[in-house]
């Protein structure tokens, strides 16, 4: 398969990225950024995208600032152009490693290699580990446009099928994380190893002393964009971690969510997987938890 005809422009730095998207706009062209290419690539290929001109950021990869991770207080900020690889080698400490060792679902070696923190973010794919992460840990997407910077708080980010709050004049700088959560883990149910998933579930618990005051429940691959779940959240809240209770909050997961029915799996399927998941990924969470 071979995509469309486009044009070829490289940006060298973000305010050229910003440039080029708006001039090019201007000339009647409808142009894209490209980063690792993992997921626009295919898109082109199969014609399901088609700009006329492609804004490489390739070069941008040179920028420390865009290709790095720096903590600061509480929070971790990762540059746009980190790949999912880079996130998987790195040693992100206690508070993200979720991060990390959530990096292992995505594709296989050469998409890790190539793809972008940022890209998938913007792709916005339901099941994508990416998206999930970043309602999990309140990820806050920061942007640079035309208008000047802007900050999109996860909560606001998916908005549909494919769909995000990031601007097509925008380009995406960082992604900053700001919930550190030591016990929090993602899993999934792919058909193949490096499939995307069908359903994935992520999971934090917060709490000492053997009683929970909180979690999260999120889920991919249950509605046109990732979910929290607050029915599942709040059957964890003041509750005492362990199988009855990861049972339940599976239980409250999979009632409370209105999958679609498609060739990937049924509803009932996915309300299937959703409850084994978030009932196997709290397990997980706890016991890393606890071997800190
Ligand atoms: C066979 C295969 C299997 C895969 N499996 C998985 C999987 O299991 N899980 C998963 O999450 N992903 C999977 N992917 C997708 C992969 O993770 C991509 O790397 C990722 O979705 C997009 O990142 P990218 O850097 O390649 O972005 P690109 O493909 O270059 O771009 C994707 C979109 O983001 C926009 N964009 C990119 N960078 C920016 C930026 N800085 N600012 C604003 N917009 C930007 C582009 O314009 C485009 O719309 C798979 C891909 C393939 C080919």
């Amino acid at each position: 398969m071979k995509p469309a005809a486009f044009r070829y422009h490289r940006a060298h730095d973000v305010t050229d990225a910003v440039g080029l998207l708006g001039d090019l706009t201007a000339a009647g062209e409808d142009p894209k950024l490209i980063a690792g290419g993992q997921s626009l690539m295919p898109m082109m290929n199969f014609r399901l995208a088609r700009p006329t001109a492609l804004v490489d950021l390739g070069p941008l990869r040179r920028d420390p600032a865009l290709n790095s991770f720096r903590r600061n207080g509480f929070s971790l900020t990762i540059g746009a152009m980190v790949t999912h690889r880079t996130v998987e080698v790195s040693e992100l400490g206690p508070d993200f490693d979720v991060l990390s060792r959530a990096m292992r679902w995505v594709g296989h070696l050469p998409i890790r290699s190539r793809g972008t923190v940022a890209g998938s973010i913007v792709h916005g794919d339901a099941t994508a580990e990416w998206c999930l992460l970043a309602l999990l840990l309140d990820a806050v997407i920061v942007a640079e446009g035309p208008r000047g910077p802007r900050e999109i708080p996860a909560a606001e980010m998916f908005r549909g099928f494919y769909t995000t709050a990031v601007e097509p004049d925008e380009v995406v700088t960082a992604v900053r994380f700001t919930r550190p959560s030591p016990r929090a883990a993602l899993t999934e149910f792919a058909r193949r190893h490096g499939d995307f998933a069908i359903v994935d579930a992520a999971v934090s618990l917060d709490g000492e002393h053997g009683r929970l005051t909180g979690g999260r429940v999120v889920l991919g691959g249950v509605a046109p964009a990732p979910v929290r779940v607050p029915e599942a959240e709040a059957v964890l809240d003041g509750g005492v971690p362990g199988p009855e209770l990861f049972a339940a909050c599976g239980a409250a997961a999979a009632a409370a969510i209105d999958p679609p029915d498609d060739a990937a799996g049924s509803a009932a399927y996915r309300r299937r997987l959703a409850r084994t998941l978030v009932t196997q990924a709290l397990h997980e969470a706890w016991e890393k938890g606890e071997t800190r």
